[in-house]
């Protein structure tokens, strides 16, 4: 048999484990951050549990030395 498996993890929209349909409105379903929960695939009909993963990640730069605090700038007349 055939046994391609579907990609079903971290996928932008929510995909049927069944028959491979993508939910374009899988935002719309409400599912909280983590949070397990099922819907009914509107292709084949079947429902199958959805977990919406958020990613995050952080962003950092460096600051300007002139932009210290408690820089010696007050010493300076
Ligand atoms: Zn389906």
């Amino acid at each position: 048999m055939d046994d391609e498996k579907l990609d079903l993890c971290h996928n932008n929209e929510a995909k049927c484990p069944y028959c491979g349909f993508e939910d374009y409105d899988s935002w719309e379903l409400g599912i909280g951050e983590d949070v397990e929960t099922t819907t009914e695939c509107p292709s084949c009909g079947k429902e199958y549990g959805v977990m919406r993963n958020v990613e995050i990640t952080y962003t950092t730069w460096e600051l300007k030395d002139d932009k210290v605090l408690g820089g010696s700038d007050e010493n300076r007349r």
